[in-house]
């Protein structure tokens, strides 16, 4: 049952992508029986991004909130389980050649004290083993193939994240929506009409009267069509330390053995990655324009996957990355690529849609209406979200130890740092306790002390080992057998992905 005011409101959504049918469902799902009524125009000629396949836990937050479970979504998404992401060939250090990310799992409680203690040692000076891989389950799981579900019998659970065909997913989103009250209606929008004031009024389709609403949001993807086009709402760019601005997408098939993480391969003007899904491997190079033309990165990419010779076809798409000054302007909420985009190395612009939503859908029903009581404080919010990320996402090329290419060495010689990201560097590089900064807000960021020590550490962030200098009665005070058996222990309770993903059919329930 559900509390709070009624929403009687008409609401108009442009845009049928992933951002337009995420928004609809959690729309209709909270506001559907107070009194809600939710349009979503879609044009059959112009097509969804397309992209997308891998989210962070947030997607599972969302759809256990709107009731869909993974045995009836993720056999037709042709989804698979998560862990994390693998960075391979980001640094050059040796021993650091490749890290992996993980999504928290309850068990890193029992191994990041040793993390931490040793990275702590290592920045010291000391010699011991700081690189992040060991003291993680959910690594360990990824390079066994193995899913982040734990047998019945093990008291721990790791949060996870999946990987999915986009286009399959926002179908099976579309149909969920339209069976719940969405009426879906497919139309080019031509017009965006709007009142003396500003506020946008109605949206005129090519054929058809002009629909009608009280609130408009726009998933119109990178084109913005309401709220930069109509509204003219700036957009902040971050090209700024964020080269990244194209990619090239190639399909090849998937392996017998599933794969439970996404790899993301640094290569010479970006990085590839590589998604396991059920019926295909997805793959995709994401590079800079200024260094490298179109054709050369799809020959290196085909290089990369060994498809030289091959006749599939690649796909070429540009990004717009950066975000809006806001993201809820007047009677108009963005949602999705045309809010910003921060390029997909960690796979965060699900996570930031659904964060969006969310975030909205409280102010609204906090401030008990749509009148904008709560804003600007709604804006800020949203954009501390994008330089958060943003900030993560730059450490990985500032960080970065090759010298191949001019790519490389100007991305780590990058001085448009944000204060941020600058001081987290600094008080690691000087052996400070950087976790306790993150957590008493010192410093803010929405990734975890432990994202910041796995991304630091794997790189081998590291001053040189010196035996004699202050760390080194730190030396040696953990024993890595004792964790390598634990964390060998614990990984026995997990299934292989394939094992996982075959759903048992649901029983029927006999009727009389
Ligand atoms: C290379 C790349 C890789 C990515 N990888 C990831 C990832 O791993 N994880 C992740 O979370 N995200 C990723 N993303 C982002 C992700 O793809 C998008 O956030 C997500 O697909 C949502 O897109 P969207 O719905 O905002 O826009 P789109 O998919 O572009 O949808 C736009 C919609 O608007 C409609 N439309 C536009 N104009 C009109 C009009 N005038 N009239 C009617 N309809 C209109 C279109 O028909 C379409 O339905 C990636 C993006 C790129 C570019």
């Amino acid at each position: 049952m559900s509390t709070g005011l009624d929403v009687n409101k008409s609401i108009v959504i442009l845009g049928g992508g992933t951002a337009g049918w995420i928004t609809a469902n959690a729309m209709i799902d909270r506001w559907g029986d107070r009194g809600v009524d939710i349009t979503l125009i879609e044009s059959p000629d112009i097509g969804t991004v397309g992209v997308g396949e891998g989210s962070t836990p947030r997607l599972k937050l969302f759809l256990d909130d709107i009731g869909v479970e993974e045995r009836e979504w993720m056999p037709p998404c042709k989804a698979t389980y998560k862990n994390g992401i693998s960075f391979v060939n980001w640094s050059t250090k040796p021993g650091f050649e490749r890290y992996f990310h993980p999504f928290a799992s309850q068990v890193d409680r029992f191994t990041t004290t040793a993390f931490f203690y040793n990275t702590l040692a290592r920045r010291k000076g000391a010699d011991v083993h700081a690189h992040p891989d060991r003291y993680s389950l959910t690594a360990r799981l990824s390079e066994n193939r193995q899913g982040p579900i734990p047998g019945e019998n093990f008291p721990f659970e790791n949060d996870y994240g999946y990987h999915f065909d986009a286009q399959l997913l926002g179908e099976y989103l579309r149909d969920i929506a339209r069976s719940r009250g969405v009426r879906h209606l497919p139309a080019r929008v031509t017009g965006v009409n709007q009142a003396p004031e500003g506020d946008i009024t109605s949206l005129s389709i090519e054929q058809g009267d002009p629909v009608e609403g009280d609130f408009f949001i726009d998933c119109s993807g990178f084109r913005g069509a309401l709220i930069q086009q109509a509204l003219k709402v700036p957009f902040r760019s971050f090209a700024e330390n964020l080269f990244n601005d194209s990619a090239v997408v190639l399909p090849t098939g998937q392996a017998e053995s599933i794969g439970s993480q996404t790899v993301s391969t640094a290569l010479r003007y970006g990085w590839a990655w590589e998604i396991p899904l059920t019926h295909r491997i997805g793959n995709g190079y994401v590079y800079s324009s200024a260094f490298c033309s179109a054709e050369d990165a799809e020959t290196e990419l085909r290089g990369f996957l060994g498809l030289l010779d091959s006749d599939v076809e690649a796909r070429h798409l540009k990004m717009n990355v950066g975000r809006l000054e806001s993201h809820w302007h007047r009677n108009c909420l963005a949602v999705g690529l045309s809010q910003g985009f921060i390029e997909p190395l960690e796979a965060t612009a699900l996570n930031i849609v659904c964060n969006t939503v969310y975030r909205f859908m409280e102010v609204i029903d906090a401030d008990g209406g749509f009148g904008g009581e709560g804003r600007n404080l709604f804006n800020d919010k949203v954009n501390d979200e994008f330089e958060s990320v943003r900030d993560y996402i730059v450490a990985h090329y500032v960080l970065n130890s090759r010298r191949d290419t001019a790519y490389w060495v100007q991305n780590a010689q990058s001085q448009n740092l944000s204060p941020t990201l600058r001081r987290i560097l600094e008080i690691w590089a000087s052996g400070q306790n950087l976790s306790q900064a993150i957590e008493s807000k010192q410093l803010r960021s929405s990734y975890t002390p432990r994202s910041w020590y796995c991304l630091l550490a794997g790189y081998g962030y590291f001053p040189d080992i010196k035996p004699d200098a202050a760390g080194a009665e730190m030396q040696q005070k953990i024993d890595m057998a004792d964790v390598d058996e634990f964390v060998r222990r614990c990984a026995l309770n997990f299934r292989p992905q394939n094992e996982l993903l075959r759903f048992a059919p649901r029983a029927h329930t006999k009727t009389a």
